[in-house]
């Protein structure tokens, strides 16, 4: 599981390598009441990859077509899914299709805030200075506008989350800094308000060597977690205060084991995405472990646990870590065997993007699939597949 995220930090860091000489990586967030981007919808949600507004899901596809690729919607209410796109008689197959988006990086950050869906976008340079585009668009698919131009003089390779709350963009990153010839990973927390003319502030730095690291927001206080690069669990867990502007170190030791993302609940963090899912108590101050896979396989939590333990065979695990259901899902509804990218849950739907075939780097000839998993019924839906418009 190290190996999913450390391909993704990789890809991200290629990826901006390419795109600028020296520049950022990324991810997502929110929460409501000060008309900020609804982290406690999102907490199960991957904002590298898609986002939850009410019933509806927000997605990208891998495939790239003419004009760069799409934004989906998976309404869950009624199982359909339909391009992000209001442009009357839109074939969806151009440029032109309101839901394809400008992207730096292929993935998109997504931000729910407020009834409009926010997204990182494409690279402008102006006098010498690189600005990443913030994006909004409507629900419906129309009314697409930049938003904000995130300064990146603070340069982040990679981007572990983003979140919007009470008008301020929050970034977790990571830069590479060369001092006297060596090279070091720095992490920073940087905020800055919507618009064109807010002040980048840095809200915490620190450098760690190969880190780990991941973040999460819920009503205006934003969690990060950092693992030393050691292989020992050591997991160092600071919280930022909106209100208070301060920087707490809530934990510092070892963790029940390595995750990769975590969801702020209202009385808990829960760390998933790795063999063990585990919560850290915000009245006991301590962690506990919640499931272990007895096959080193990821486990992801969205309120109760799902396991992908072969290519189509699963098992699916109450909030106790008790078994609830364990089955095949049926491969001849793909092309071939197919690579599973987690997308996140909405009440217990497990959502997960197969890709099929491809091969090169492009993604080029690839067949994907929008699977879903209904921990409730125990039954898969496949609501969209790439052959489809
Ligand atoms: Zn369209």
């Amino acid at each position: 599981m190290k190996h999913c995220s450390a391909i993704l930090l990789l890809m991200l860091f290629l990826a901006c390598y390419t795109f600028f000489a020296c520049a950022p990586g990324e991810s997502m967030g929110g929460d409501f009441d000060k008309g900020e981007s609804n982290m406690e919808e999102n907490a199960f949600f991957n904002g590298y990859l898609a986002a939850r507004m009410g019933d509806l899901v927000y997605f990208t596809e891998e495939k790239p077509l003419n004009g760069g690729r799409r934004i989906y919607v998976y309404d869950s209410a009624s199982g359909e899914v339909f391009p992000l796109c209001a442009k009357p008689d839109c074939t969806h197959d151009s440029g032109e299709c309101r839901a394809a988006y400008p992207s730096a990086f292929g993935d998109l950050f997504m931000m729910p805030y407020g009834d409009r869906l926010y997204f990182l976008g494409d690279v402008e340079r102006k006098e010498d200075k690189t600005y990443l585009r913030i994006y909004s668009q409507a629900s419906d698919g129309s009314d697409r506008k930049i938003e904000s131009k995130f300064k990146w003089e603070l340069g982040s390779y990679v981007v572990s989350f983003v979140g919007i709350y009470d008008g301020i963009v929050y970034k977790l990153g990571s830069t590479i800094v060369i001092e006297n010839g060596e090279q070091y990973e720095e992490i920073s927390l940087c905020s800055q308000p919507l618009g064109e003319d807010g002040e980048v502030r840095e809200l915490f730095r620190e450098r760690v060597q190969d880190p780990e690291f991941m973040g999460a927001m819920r009503a205006g206080k934003l969690w990060f977690a950092v693992y030393d690069g050691d292989g020992n669990c050591i997991m160092h867990l600071y919280s930022y205060d909106t209100e208070t502007d301060e920087i707490n170190t809530e934990f510092e030791g070892k963790a029940p084991g390595y995750a990769f993302r975590m969801a702020a609940l209202e009385d808990r963090l829960v760390f998933h995405e790795g063999r063990t899912v585990f919560a850290y108590s915000f009245e006991e101050k301590a962690f506990k472990e919640m499931l272990r896979s007895d096959d080193d396989q990821v486990i992801r939590y969205g309120g109760v646990m799902f396991e992908w333990t072969g290519r189509f065979d699963f098992r699916c695990y109450a909030e106790d870590g008790s078994l609830m259901h364990e089955g095949t899902l049926d491969e001849a509804l793909f092309d071939g065997p197919p690579i599973k990218t987690y997308l996140g849950c909405i009440n217990g739907k497990f959502c997960f993007l197969f890709e099929c075939g491809g091969g090169d780097g492009e993604n080029e000839g690839a067949h994907n699939y929008f699977v879903v998993y209904d921990s409730q019924t125990n039954t898969f839906s496949v609501p969209w597949d790439s052959d489809m418009k």
